[in-house]
């Protein structure tokens, strides 16, 4: 059983109503889970989509299903499903994350809420809870966008939020293409796009995510609900300038572009500073990249993120502005995500009052709240460290957070619809 809540943790209701078996389950679960994909030099995961890690993840997931007589799926896109009652009648309540990760991700950052899907609902049969509603658990295919450079690629796919010519071009570090690692693994990468019948079976989606982030960390909360995703974009700066030798060529003479890609990388910190913001240059290439060698070219990639559009637009602006000269191109953008209100609400109600937190951080469930209600319960995590060997959270929190997620699902599952005036 897990340690007692702290006093001002909220209702420790729910925090009984996963069954011990159920806690045994997710522990068993988690242990399975755990060597798939492990780089033993780094301690961190490499499950690329459509990779033979990522064919290992889905082979557990299918396993799982089976193993509790669940209808066991694979749509249009590549995504896991598992079934409980007739997915035909509509209205599901679905709930999953994905199984993939980042290079050298941690244990957690996906794993958490598949695992803690099916750790939820064998407490919720435990518990007898009888559905009026049929219940569904989700693995979605290359949340992290790792293997071919676009996030939540098997959601944005069934919802038609990227086009499906465009996805399946995309090129991983090798050359290949998402449409022939699709056919490697046996899927048909023409049937791949938006699936009006999919998600019209959809009545509403709920994440469980490792907070990523340090919000719950040192409260007493153990769970909390997220209100937002902040708009968040990635830029590419070109800086242009000549190669010649180091030795000869005098500092007037020099077409350096380091120093404004340098500048750009002071200013965008100083900027997100002053405004509250994220920025983040984590990616750089350098023409020809020889230490006795001035750079031809400098590529640079800014990570932009804020909890209001027009101040993310002003880092950008300001960054632009310190790098002179530079060609910028904005490669990707993601508006902010306001999570269902009433969802979150209920959410909050059922947990007895837990925390409200933003995050910086893209989700399937952002993407899928754009066509039905989608909450996030994030997991405390004591370092805020992700995508990094060193994620953590307490195994006590993560049952916690299966705890929470059987909770909401059983009042989503249970409560009779609201008759129509
Ligand atoms: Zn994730």
């Amino acid at each position: 059983m897990p340690a007692p809540d702290p006093p001002g943790a909220g209702d420790p209701g729910w925090r009984a109503e996963v069954a011990e078996e159920a806690e045994d389950g997710f522990r068993a679960m988690w242990r399975d889970l755990l060597p798939i994909g492990l780089d033993a030099a780094t301690g961190g995961y490499r499950r690329h989509g459509w990779t033979a890690a990522d064919a290992d993840c889905r082979a557990w997931f299918a396993g799982q299903a089976r193993a509790r007589g669940l209808a066991y799926e694979i749509d249009r896109n590549g995504n896991q499903w598992a079934w409980l009652g007739d997915p035909a009648s509509g209205d599901a309540v679905v709930t999953g994350s994905h199984l993939d990760s980042v290079p050298d991700g941690g244990a957690y950052d996906g794993p958490l809420g598949v695992v803690g899907a099916f750790a939820a609902l064998d407490a919720l049969r435990a518990r007898g809870i009888r559905p009026r509603r049929p219940l569904a658990l989700v693995n979605f295919t290359e949340e992290e966008g790792a293997r071919f450079g676009l996030a939540c690629l098997g959601s944005r796919l069934m919802t038609g939020a990227v086009a499906p010519e465009a996805a399946l071009a995309l090129r991983d570090a090798d050359g290949v293409c998402l449409a022939a690692a699709m056919e490697r693994a046996g899927r048909d990468p023409e049937a791949a796009g938006r699936d009006d019948e999919r998600l019209a079976r959809v009545g509403v989606f709920v994440e469980l995510h490792v907070e990523q982030g340090r919000h719950l960390a040192g409260t007493p909360h153990r769970v909390g609900v997220a209100s937002a995703i902040w708009p968040h974009g990635r830029w590419r700066f070109d800086f242009r300038g000549e190669a010649n030798h180091a030795g000869t060529t005098r500092m007037e003479d020099r077409r350096d572009p380091m120093p404004s890609y340098a500048a750009a990388v002071l200013a965008a910190r100083a900027e997100a500073e002053r405004l509250g913001a994220l920025a983040t240059f984590g990616r750089v290439r350098v023409e020809p990249n020889g230490t006795n060698a001035i750079p031809s070219r400098v590529t640079a990639w800014l990570d932009g993120r804020a909890a209001d559009p027009g101040v993310l637009d002003r880092l950008v602006e300001e960054t632009t502005r310190a790098a002179a000269g530079a060609e910028v191109t904005r490669e990707s953008y993601t508006p902010v995500v306001t999570f269902d209100a009433s969802l979150r609400e209920r959410a909050v109600r059922v947990l007895g009052g837990a925390p409200t937190l933003p995050t910086g951080a893209g989700h399937d469930s952002g993407i899928l709240s754009a066509e039905v209600p989608a909450a996030l319960l994030f997991v405390r995590n004591p370092t805020g460290v992700s995508h990094s060997p060193r994620e953590h959270a307490e195994e006590s929190d993560c049952l916690a957070g299966v705890a929470a997620l059987a909770a909401v699902l059983t009042d989503l599952l249970t409560t009779p619809p609201t008759p129509p005036m």
